[in-house]
């Protein structure tokens, strides 16, 4: 996993990697980075995923210089961003997953939006609209991109209607949906800045981030049920990490 490491602009108000025990990532250019991924000996491993911690794409020329220069491994790239790529950039990622597909890997991007109606309070301006990353969808999949739906994390106050309206408004567009537990830090800040009981949780380390602190887990039970039969009903695969949705698209993509 890599990302530039810098403070994000935005401001989700469920934002993890902005609570004060989230330690971030080493502040790296994108020439350090891979140099650093260099260093991870390429042969362990097959794919590289830029992270939507600190929001890479926010400098979208700088990020796609990134995905450009993280090619030379040869492997399968996968991103998530919340910024509307403009329409050069998405043509350049359907090129960039063309010359993947050479060597029997992918670009593969994924789209995080969680909500509709209660975006606008969970993800206040300059956070891009809803809507825009509805459209960013529909045009990485006009380009022949296979596009992952993020719909993460689970947020207990977003009612279930409108992970209906996400995916009626984007079923035709997306190869696979993502879910995920919301992280919430143990002095209450993310919870007060969602204003709401959030209903149980468990206390946990991070998975995918060596820290030591612990966090409260909200699992999301009831979203991932209905997401998960949504999913079913519609024809589409349903994960709760990225890690299996990637192979499974490789895998149907690629026959591997
Ligand atoms: S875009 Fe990502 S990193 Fe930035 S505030 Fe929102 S959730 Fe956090």
């Amino acid at each position: 996993m890599v990302s530039f490491g810098e403070p994000c602009v935005y401001a989700c108000r469920y934002c993890y990697a902005s609570a004060p025990p989230f330690k971030g990532y080493p502040r790296r250019a994108g020439q350090e980075i891979i140099k650093a991924v260099e260093g991870y000996a390429p042969d362990s491993f097959d794919n590289i995923y830029v992270s939507c911690d600190m929001e890479s794409f926010v400098d979208q020329r700088r990020a796609l210089d990134l995905l450009e220069g993280l090619m030379v491994f040869r492997k399968t790239i996968h991103f998530t961003t919340k910024v509307p790529l403009c329409d050069d950039i998405v043509g350049s990622i359907a090129q960039l997953d063309t010359v993947a597909r050479t060597w029997g890997g992918m670009v593969i991007p994924a789209v995080s939006i969680c909500a509709t109606s209660s975006a606008s309070r969970l993800e206040p301006p300059p956070v891009p609209s809803f809507e825009a990353r509805f459209d960013l969808v529909r045009r990485l999949s006009a380009k022949g991109l296979r596009v992952v739906l993020a719909m993460r994390p689970f947020i207990p106050t977003v009612p279930l209607s409108e992970y209906d309206e996400i995916l009626g408004s984007l079923a035709g567009h997306i190869d696979c949906v993502l879910g995920g537990v919301l992280f919430a830090d143990l002095g209450g800040l993310i919870e007060r800045r969602l204003g709401s009981r959030l209903g149980d949780c468990d206390e946990r380390l991070m998975y995918f981030v060596e820290q030591p602190q612990r966090w409260k887990v909200y699992e999301g039970t009831r979203e991932r049920a209905h997401v998960a039969a949504r999913c079913r009903e519609i024809g589409l695969e349903f994960y709760m990490t990225s890690p299996p949705a990637i192979e499974s698209i490789k895998q149907r993509c690629l026959g591997e």
